[in-house]
């Protein structure tokens, strides 16, 4: 029997892209965050971007659960990393509790405008709704990003965090109740210092 897969899984990816895919792809709780996270926040990987070309991004759209139909255009994805570069800055800048740069929320709130700008009212079955009226779904994905933002940062700064492991710096949010989250994953970054705490332990003993 013919298995058909669907069409996106028949995008040739290297051994080498695979490999390389990070263990948990998705555990920021948030899709701003996460799709910060696409850019290795690491010096010794600063070549490693999952989103780096059209292809790249709508694969990481696909894992993602996200259902874009096409590849972006080299255009759209500028804007898209432009996005991302000042929003990685941003959420940095509140995980170190510093005043993000006036640059990188000119950015935001220009993209914040453009996404209130799209914003149509609808008819439900219960009166109305705000909806996005772009018809690009690239377009879309952008303003769901920047308003998804601003609403983290306008609620409760200290839920954006960054996970301490000089390797990762993934940024994630907090949803626990005691603010407790310390690590991206705990079966990853977390794992891995309880390991480096055991051996240091270990080899004081
Ligand atoms: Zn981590």
């Amino acid at each position: 029997m013919m298995v058909t897969l669907p069409e996106w899984m028949n995008i040739p990816m290297n051994g080498e892209f695979q490999r390389r895919l990070p263990k948990h792809e998705f555990v920021a709780g948030r899709m701003s965050l996460d799709f910060c996270n696409t850019l290795s926040r690491t010096r010794q990987d600063a070549d490693w971007d999952r989103a780096s070309t059209p292809s790249d991004f709508l694969e990481w759209t696909q894992r993602c659960g996200i259902g874009l139909d096409r590849a972006p255009t080299a255009q759209a994805l500028a804007r898209l990393h432009m996005l991302r570069d000042a929003l990685a800055e941003i959420f940095d800048a509140v995980a170190d509790e510093r005043t993000p740069a006036a640059r990188d929320l000119a950015i935001l709130n220009a993209e914040l405008a453009d996404a209130r700008a799209a914003e149509r009212l609808v008819p439900t079955d219960h009166g109305f709704a705000l909806a996005d009226g772009a018809r690009a779904a690239i377009d879309r994905f952008r303003h769901t990003v920047a308003c998804e933002a601003a609403e983290l940062l306008t609620g409760d700064l200290r839920r954006v965090k960054r996970c301490p492991d000089h390797e990762c710096l993934w940024l994630f949010y907090d949803g626990s109740k005691n603010l407790s989250r310390r690590w991206c994953a705990m079966d990853d970054c977390g794992t891995k210092d309880k390991v480096r705490r055991f051996r240091k332990r270990e080899a004081e003993s």
